[in-house]
């Protein structure tokens, strides 16, 4: 009576090349935030181990969606904010002394 609607198939065809089974892997995905690129290792998709079609996990792009852009559903402010950079310390060149 209750279907497991929500069951995730371990491996299934790939309906890219007819020929291959996508396989759980755990990949590192790649994404651009802006300008910069966001590389995110350990990231659960499914892979053709014949023509090499990439799956991911739809509840995990979209929580990475949520996490990269805190503003999502939010009206975009023009605010240009400055990330909290560290700074590094200078590192105090010792005076050389030669006695
Ligand atoms: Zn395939």
């Amino acid at each position: 009576m209750s279907e497991p609607e929500n069951f995730i198939p371990e491996s299934y065809p790939c309906n890219q090349c007819h020929a291959g089974v996508l396989q759980p892997r755990f990949v590192t995905y790649f994404t651009w935030l802006g300008a910069e690129l966001i590389t995110v290792p350990h990231f659960p998709a499914w892979i053709c181990d014949v023509c090499g079609k990439r799956d991911y996990d739809e509840k995990a792009i979209q929580w990475l969606t949520m996490l990269l852009d805190p503003n999502a559903g939010k009206p975009t402010t023009n605010h240009h904010r400055t990330p909290p950079f560290p700074r590094p310390h200078p590192s105090a060149p010792r005076p050389h002394l030669d006695s």
